[in-house]
């Protein structure tokens, strides 16, 4: 059986805090920051607390809600200044790479999105915990969406505190494990192909390359070797649409109708 490392309570603690007292680069305007932080992760906790009770889902729109803030002080310091501060440290932390797949991240903040490891959709009540926040390509958070593959999904979501970074016994978790325990992969590029091996190393890296990356890798290599739909995929990858709006939600059911094709016709590959 492999060994490897996970996060301990004391770290979890020390890395909450870190990202606390760093989660906005103008520390004239720190406070409200983590007031506005705090406010929000208080309003899904509500949310939470409201579905477990039978309320029903009456607000699914906390995240992109978060990005409407405007400071009463200052206008500069927004939901979206917020968001670019937080996706800048993590993309760091990761070498600008994907945290599930490795390859590396677009210079374009809608090719890297912000990466909810367990689904705001699903665990409401972690939408605005930093260690349940990661920089996925689009490839991999559009293939993820709202699955989490862990046989341990009704237990998660029986608690308003985050799982034990024990309790991911099956799923791998970019932010508590780490990727070369679970994960080994080689890669090689040539003018017109692009082809990625990932092996698991874990059950946690297994279930990871059976259920995502296996994937990846094969539409890595559909798409680099039709040069058309690699430029006019990229065109699209580009677009910066406002959340919520009819072009992002128009992008967003073509990117599904192209990943449900590819689905298709990657299964035959
Ligand atoms: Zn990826």
């Amino acid at each position: 059986m492999s060994q490897f490392k996970t996060l301990t309570t004391v770290e979890v603690r020390t890395l909450r805090k870190h990202y606390s007292t760093h989660c906005f680069g103008n520390t004239a305007y720190l406070t409200e920051v983590q007031d506005y932080i705090q406010s929000m992760a208080q309003q899904a906790l509500t949310e939470y607390v409201s579905r477990r009770s039978g309320g029903g889902i009456t607000n699914t729109t906390l995240w992109q809600d978060f990005y409407t803030y405007v400071s009463p002080t200052n206008p500069k310091v927004t939901g979206v200044a917020i968001r670019e501060h937080i996706r800048a440290i993590l993309e760091k932390e990761q070498h600008y790479q994907c945290c599930y797949c490795r390859r590396p991240l677009l210079n374009d903040a809608h090719a890297k999105p912000i990466e909810h490891v367990l689904p705001h959709s699903i665990f409401v009540q972690h939408t605005f915990d930093i260690l349940n926040l990661s920089i996925a390509c689009v490839d991999c958070n559009r293939r993820k969406t709202d699955n989490i593959w862990t046989l341990k999904a009704g237990k998660f979501m029986r608690t308003r505190h985050y799982p034990a970074a024990s309790a991911f016994t099956d799923m791998y978790h970019p932010r508590i494990h780490r990727y070369d325990d679970h994960v080994t992969f080689f890669r090689v590029q040539s003018n017109t192909h692009c082809i990625s091996i990932y092996t698991g190393l874990t059950a946690q890296g297994k279930n990871l390359c059976k259920n995502l990356l296996t994937h990846i890798s094969k539409l890595e290599l559909f798409v680099s070797a039709n040069s058309e739909l690699k430029h006019h995929m990229a065109m699209i990858n580009e677009q910066d649409f406002r959340p919520g709006s009819d072009a992002e939600i128009a992008i967003k059911a073509f990117k599904r109708a192209f990943q449900d094709a590819t689905d298709i016709i990657l299964e035959h590959v």
